[in-house]
């Protein structure tokens, strides 16, 4: 896939989906802004660290990476936080936590986006999901779950609504993906991530879960002129592991 001119904006970026997004669109040739709380440790075009909880900031990133990059052609919602287990152990700093990384800031960036998106002749959004933000949500994670089906809704709506304007809007439904989010999650209940991410890896028909570039290259692929005629679209990429 050839990025060559184009300028996208990555959230999430510091992160193991996230680094992989911009290591490939930088390595076909876009300028990449990255957002993320700390970003030095990314090598990019432009960095615009910074908290998405803060609502200005979330607003402002477009403009931001406008002005960085000299346009905006592609924009990844891919920053997420996962919290875990039922409503009934789920606080008000875990919804507010959650719904405002997960939900609140990519509608902000993507309210954003759109219209500048449009001045300069359309664009295209992908946002992260995840298998579990559709028809089988997992176990014990309520609000993430909740958090992924309110996004790839978003998407879903947005993508109808702003495809006459050149806009694409689609988004990237994971399984479980080798990242610190996974192996984070391992460690705090007490299992070394490296023999649980193997045996994870047993219940996926392919053998493995996913390394950060197998999501990455679907990202590029729905971001690219290749997906011109998707619109709205929840794409799974699950190794073959049913998710119903
Ligand atoms: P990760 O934890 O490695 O990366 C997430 C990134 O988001 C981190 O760098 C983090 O700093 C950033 N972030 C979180 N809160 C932020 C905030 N308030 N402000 C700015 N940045 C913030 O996780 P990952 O696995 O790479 O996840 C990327 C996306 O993929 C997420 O949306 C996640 O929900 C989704 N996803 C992951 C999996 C998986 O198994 N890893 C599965 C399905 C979907």
């Amino acid at each position: 896939m050839d990025f060559q001119g184009k300028r996208a904006l990555v959230t999430g970026a510091a992160g193991g989906i996230g680094a992989a997004i911009v290591n490939r669109l930088r390595a076909a040739g876009a300028q990449v802004a990255v957002a993320d709380r700390m970003t030095d440790s990314v090598d990019a075009d432009a960095h615009l660290p910074g908290d998405l909880l803060n609502e200005s900031y979330a607003d402002g990133l477009p403009a931001a990476a406008i002005e960085a990059l000299g346009g905006l052609d592609i924009v990844i919602n891919n920053a997420g936080v996962i919290t875990r287990g039922p409503v009934t152990e789920t606080s008000d700093a875990d919804w507010q936590l959650s719904m405002g990384v997960n939900v609140e800031a990519p509608f902000r960036i993507c309210r954003a986006a759109i219209p500048l998106m449009a001045e300069s002749g359309g664009g295209a959004i992908v946002n992260t999901a995840s298998c579990w933000g559709g028809k089988a949500p997992g176990p014990n994670h309520a609000l993430y779950c909740m958090t992924k089906a309110a996004i790839a809704s978003l998407t879903q709506c947005m993508g109808m609504d702003h495809a006459h304007q050149g806009i694409r809007i689609n988004a990237v439904c994971p399984n479980e993906v080798n990242t610190p989010m996974l192996r984070s999650g391992f460690e705090k209940r007490g299992f070394d991530p490296d023999t649980a991410v193997a045996k994870l890896g047993q219940s996926v028909p392919l053998g493995r879960i996913a390394e950060p570039d197998d999501i990455a290259d679907v990202v590029l692929f729905l971001a690219s002129d290749a997906a011109r005629y998707m619109c709205g679209a929840l794409v799974e990429v699950n190794g073959g592991k049913p998710v119903s």
